[in-house]
């Protein structure tokens, strides 16, 4: 049989990195994620054998000992990994973003600092922009720096951050005051700060509060948390870049790259939640014959694997944009919203082949089903997206007349 979601024009390197990626999967990851998200355990086993491949450092250069591999080869990577188990891309994900921030917009001595050991993944990433009050609407952020001497003093609220206990790295977005008098637009007077920390939970480093992790209904066994900045102090070399102000900027320069993160996500996903539905209805005999011979299943399949294919394609088309260097927010944005939705679907559809049965824990689409609405949210949710998507065509296609 011919496998869906296969990428055309992949070097030697390549097919060997993803092959690799999917046999860990394969026998890592498929036969003990269910029971592991189920007791919402931490997959420590795997996060080492991940870190042994080498794939904390899948995209950061090689001068940092990282293997430098492209947007694309790293997007593969966690689509592979997504259809293990989605909570244990999300443990790369936000690893990758701080990762791609820093070699995009870091000092020579932040990049020094952080990069070689966020490579081995003995440094991990977790970036911080949501807060209680506010997701879509960044412009909104309350969480303030002020200076003082050679130091920020930070105060404020952080929300749902992934990875926020297990990280030993915060990217976190605040206001900053300073060189920017009052009347600046929102988006330029943000800024970066990077903050280390102990991992963990309670008060990680004075000042700073991670409280315990946020009860979730799936994208389990990954911790996601608050995180409270109370007179925390940081030395002003640690502001990203070096220059405050910046920060929107260079925050949306690492969600457009995780946009195509959970587009591969949502491709991962719905990929397995096909597998699970071709599977079971070739095993499911009802009025004398399988399932999978009624024509009401075989359009459901049918319907399926056109998305899985729609879906990949676009993601990689995303990848590829960013890798080659234009811009690509609006693929981006497209990838991450038909893939989002395609794979809730696709999980559905394939939760509604297994009958009563996909309603028991004892099957893999129960966790799946769980699983895929995160992707709607995360990132910016499909009503962001749409309105990304529709601002960048009305650029496009501007009406001349
Ligand atoms: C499990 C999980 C992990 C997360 N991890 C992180 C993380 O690591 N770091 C981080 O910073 N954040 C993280 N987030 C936060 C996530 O990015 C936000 O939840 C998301 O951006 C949506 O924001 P919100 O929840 O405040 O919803 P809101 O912004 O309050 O939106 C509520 C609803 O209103 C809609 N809406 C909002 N504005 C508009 C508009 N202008 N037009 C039309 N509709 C609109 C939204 O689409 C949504 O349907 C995570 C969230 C979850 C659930």
């Amino acid at each position: 049989m011919s496998r869906l979601a296969q990428t055309h024009g992949l070097t030697d390197v390549q097919r060997e990195i993803l092959s690799t990626v999917r046999d860990f999967v394969d026998k890592e990851i498929i036969p003990v994620a269910t029971e592991l998200e189920h007791r919402d355990e931490y997959p420590q086993d795997i996060v080492d054998g991940l870190k042994e491949l080498g794939l904390f450092g899948l995209m950061i250069p090689e001068e940092y000992g990282g293997l430098g591999e492209s947007l694309l080869t790293y997007a593969l990577c966690v689509e592979e990994i997504a259809r293990g188990w989605m909570s244990v891309s999300g443990i790369i994900n936000t690893h990758f973003i701080v990762a791609y921030m820093l070699k995009q917009h870091g000092t020579r001595e932040q990049k020094d600092h952080f990069l070689p050991r966020m490579a081995a993944g003995d440094i991990r990433g977790a970036f911080s922009m949501s807060e209680p009050a506010l997701g879509s609407d960044v412009s909104a952020i309350s969480s303030k720096a002020v200076r003082d001497g050679e130091e920020y003093v930070l105060n404020g609220q952080k929300m749902w951050l992934t990875n926020g206990g297990t990280s030993s790295l915060v990217a976190v977005l605040v206001k900053s005051d300073e060189g920017h008098p009052e009347g600046t637009a929102p988006h330029k007077s943000m800024t970066t700060f990077l903050v280390e920390k102990e991992p963990g939970f309670g008060e990680v480093r004075p000042g700073l509060t991670i409280p315990g992790k946020i009860d979730k209904m799936g994208y389990k066994g990954v911790d996601t948390t608050e995180l409270i900045m109370d007179g925390l102090r940081i030395p002003a070399n640690r502001v990203l870049g070096g220059v405050t102000g910046r920060g929107f900027y260079q925050m949306m320069d690492g969600v457009e790259v995780g946009r195509v993160n959970v587009a591969a996500r949502g491709c991962g996903v719905a990929q397995r939640a096909f597998e699970l539905g071709v599977r079971y209805a070739q095993q499911r005999h009802t009025f004398g014959k399988q399932i999978a011979q009624h024509q009401a299943i075989q359009f459901k399949l049918a319907e399926m694997a056109t998305k899985v294919e729609a879906a990949h394609a676009m993601m990689v088309n995303a990848a590829r944009k960013k890798d080659s260097g234009e811009r690509n927010d609006l693929e981006a944005g497209m990838a991450k919203y038909l893939a989002s939705e395609y794979c809730k679907e696709v999980v559905e559809d394939a939760f509604r082949i297994h009958g009563g049965y996909g309603f028991s824990k004892e099957y893999e689409i129960e966790r799946l089903y769980r699983e895929a609405p995160m992707l709607l949210i995360g990132e910016g949710t499909a009503e962001i997206q749409k309105m990304i998507i529709g601002r960048r065509l009305l650029e496009e296609y501007r009406f001349q007349g």
